[in-house]
């Protein structure tokens, strides 16, 4: 085969969620059954009026390239939730509407990184960071936030983190796939860290910004240290918030220069976002938020029967995340645990393929999110398929042996 591939492919994998669900695929067609606790997506359906305003836009014809940047109801929708709910400015120049929010940071990776450039990434990361950050020939570099740190990162760890080529710091707040929330104390010590640093910019992924069970919503950090607006990209979506995710649909607003250059990357690789999906997003920022308040409350509840059970488990252990769809599970107390063949856990791999083969519950382990030994478990499903996942998760353990 004649095929070269260039090197950025080969230096980045497929994403590690898309593996584990495609051998939980795998097994189900073998006659297995599994219960899926992988998918970093909403079980829900999308609410019908966005359906609605989707079929309708089809109709009247809306099935021609947009702007590039977006349509304009759709950036103007995106400035209005943004001063409704973030209390932040952004005028249309200042927001691009993406093919879904990992596009909006792979473009801003791709419109400011060169080779040698780092970018500080806290663990346990979202999985896609350190690959794009790479595919962008860039250098990720990881700042472990702790368990008893709440899995956040601390400003000591990110002031001792930054080097002179340091170009950006991604912070998901809440997080995939900790759950972790930032607190306005914790956000204006990692802001006051910045200040020192005008080369390092701030990229914040809000996407799980509306499942957020702490108390009252944080202020945004911008509203805490505007001075910062100038070297800020927000990164934000319909996907999670709308259960859109298939609609590929996303945002970025910042300053125009940066928003300009990743238009332009845009322009010349995906051009603009679906014309249905952008009719869609306006439908959701501009309608009823009802769906998204009671999502939150359908995800807490979940969360705290979840949390339950696995503190349940003699071995497994987890804190109550404040925000997002996931449990980040920790693990240490199987290791050296022998399974009924024979097998020792080792560490996190061993226990997430022991819980596969052995119960049929799919969870992906904490390595892939830079973070042992962990599993993070979705619960983005019914409480009874999560019910009955813990259920067979503590059956598992309790056929583990420890070797005398
Ligand atoms: N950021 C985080 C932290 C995510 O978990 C995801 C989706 N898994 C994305 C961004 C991407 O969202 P979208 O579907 O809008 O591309």
């Amino acid at each position: 085969m004649s095929l070269r591939l260039a090197a950025r492919v080969q230096r980045i994998k497929p994403s590690p969620s898309s593996a584990a669900a495609d051998r939980a695929a795998a097994l189900r067609r073998e006659g297995r059954s599994i219960i899926g606790l992988v998918v970093g997506e909403p079980d829900l359906d999308m609410p019908g009026h966005i359906v609605e305003a989707i079929v309708e836009a089809a109709r009247q014809g809306q099935t021609r390239y947009t702007q590039n940047a977006g349509t304009p109801e759709l950036r103007a929708a995106i400035s209005a939730k943004l001063q409704r709910e973030n209390g932040l400015d952004y005028a249309a120049d200042q927001i691009l509407v993406t093919p879904g929010a990992k596009s909006a940071i792979f473009n801003a990776l791709l419109a400011t990184l060169g080779e040698g450039d780092e970018v500080l990434v806290p663990a346990p990361y979202w999985v896609s960071y350190p690959d794009m950050v790479l595919a962008c020939d860039g250098t990720p570099v990881t700042v472990i936030g702790h368990e008893s740190d709440g899995f956040k990162l601390r400003p000591e760890a990110l002031a001792q983190a930054i080097t002179p080529r340091t170009r950006w710091l991604i912070l998901n707040s809440p997080s995939n796939p900790t759950g972790a929330v930032y607190s306005e104390a914790e956000w204006k010590d990692l802001l006051e860290v910045l200040q020192a640093h005008p080369q390092v910019w701030l990229m914040t992924d809000e996407i799980y910004e509306h499942i957020c069970f702490a108390g009252h919503k944080p202020r945004h950090p911008l509203v805490l240290e505007p001075g910062l607006k100038e070297r800020t990209l927000i990164v934000n979506g319909v996907s999670k918030t709308y259960a859109m995710t298939g609609l590929r649909l996303g945002y970025a607003a910042g300053p125009p220069a940066l928003i300009q250059a990743m238009a332009a990357l845009q322009s010349q690789s995906t051009s603009n976002a679906c014309s249905l999906s952008q009719a869609g997003a306006v439908a959701a920022l501009n309608g009823d938020q009802s769906f998204v308040v009671r999502n939150a409350e359908l995800y807490r509840c979940r969360r705290d029967e979840v949390v339950g059970r696995i503190n349940a488990i003699d071995g497994l252990r987890c804190e109550l995340p404040d925000g997002a769809f996931y449990v980040y599970v920790n693990c240490a107390g199987l290791l050296g645990r022998q399974t009924p063949k024979g097998q020792i856990l080792g560490n996190d791999d061993d226990v997430v393929m022991y819980l596969l083969e052995q119960v049929g519950v799919a969870v992906i382990a904490g390595h892939a999110y830079g973070l042992s030994p962990y599993f993070r478990l979705s619960t983005a499903a019914s409480l009874e398929t999560l019910i009955e996942g813990c259920v067979r998760m503590a059956t598992a353990v309790s056929l583990l042996r420890t070797p005398a």
